[in-house]
């Protein structure tokens, strides 16, 4: 008995958990602070952990109207209608249902590289070939319509990241419209939108209206502070929305996720606060770091280290928890991960003693 042929697949390499670090360093783990996984700072929404608690008593039940009244919420905000919204198990799962409504076997997807690694885990696993464009260290990762469009061979999905992780970098609108009307009629653009609400550009949502080549990826598990709980969505055009019936896992957003999303995106509170303390964080990086930084409009940013495995080592043993960026092909980088400006300013510390 064996697997099918999985050597083309790779796992996912998570940042690491406060937890497993402190049991390997022997260390109490409320001395340390995590900045590896671009999680929020704050914790959840407050008002996402009433509405959890809220909801503990009656999870014996399957979900019942919680999809329906978190997609009817996101289709009002989003201008969009309801069926364009594909709930997911998180940015990834949404991820999953965009390789299932649209892979088939032996079609490529091309993503970005340095990039975030489960475009191309989805691809695989839907029988997908993966090509790459590449996001250069050397224009300071700016990302363009033109090179994506040079390394474009008719692929089925075409993923961008903006803001990107994890260089922090955009693509403009209108770098993405270009790339929509270039491509093929059977090519869809996938925007992630993971960090959107740290940057002051416009999402690519606005430029679905009338068009069927371009979708975008959204999650709670960044600004709003659910990623334990993992919840996210597509946004699709209408054109093919129908189809998630056809490819959604059973009740694959849970009970407690729509709830505790719907409680998240009315707290304002929570939110502006996540965002100011974003953009304090990312200032004071650039402005106190010894060492090249890159400007990000995500909750993270990427620093130059020299050696950013040993660096990330050193850091760990003095309390800081980043991410060593090696797997991304940035070995001489970490990315630090905005925390409260307490932790911050430790991290900028910590790592200026190091580098
Ligand atoms: C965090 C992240 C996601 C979504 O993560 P989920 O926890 O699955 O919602 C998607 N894309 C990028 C680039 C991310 O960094």
């Amino acid at each position: 008995m064996h697997t099918r042929d999985l050597s083309e697949h790779v796992a996912y390499e998570a940042g690491r958990g406060i937890e497993e670090v402190a049991r390997e360093l022997g260390i109490d783990p409320a001395n340390l602070i995590k900045l590896s996984s671009n999680e929020n700072a704050f914790g959840p929404a407050p008002k996402a952990i009433e509405a959890i608690k809220a909801r503990a008593p009656s999870v014996h039940s399957y979900p019942k109207s919680s999809a329906a009244d978190l997609r009817a919420r996101l289709a009002e905000r989003h201008d969009v209608a309801s069926e364009q919204i594909w709930l997911a198990n998180g940015g990834d799962g949404a991820i999953d249902c965009l390789s299932r409504a649209m892979i088939r076997p032996g079609d490529g997807v091309l993503v970005p590289d340095p990039g975030f690694a489960y475009y191309g885990m989805s691809s695989r696993y839907h029988h997908g070939s993966v090509g790459t464009y590449p996001i250069r260290k050397a224009e300071d990762f700016e990302q363009s319509a033109e090179t994506v469009l040079n390394h474009y061979d008719g692929e089925r999905i075409v993923y961008l990241t903006s803001p990107h992780n994890p260089t922090g970098s955009e693509m403009s609108a209108s770098d993405v419209e270009t790339i929509a009307t270039d491509t093929d009629e059977e090519t869809l653009v996938v925007v992630d939108e993971a960090y959107v609400e740290y940057s002051d550009s416009p999402s690519a949502i606005e430029l679905i209206d009338g068009r069927d080549d371009i979708a975008v990826i959204r999650t709670f598990s960044k600004v709003y502070g659910l990623a334990g709980l993992r919840l996210g969505f597509a946004v699709v055009p209408e054109a093919w929305a129908d189809a998630y019936a056809r490819v959604n896992t059973p009740f694959a957003a849970s009970e407690i996720a729509c709830r505790a999303g719907l409680a998240a995106l009315d707290d304002d509170e929570h939110i502006e606060k996540t965002i100011e303390t974003a953009a304090w964080a990312r200032a004071y990086i650039y402005e106190t770091f010894d060492g090249p930084t890159w400007e990000s409009a995500g909750n993270f940013v990427l620093c130059e280290v020299g050696d950013g495995g040993a660096v990330t080592e050193a850091a760990q043993r003095e309390g800081i928890i980043v991410r060593d960026t090696t797997s991304f092909g940035l070995p001489e980088c970490v990315r630090i991960t905005c925390g409260t400006r307490e932790e911050t300013k430790r991290a900028v510390e910590v790592f200026n003693g190091l580098v």
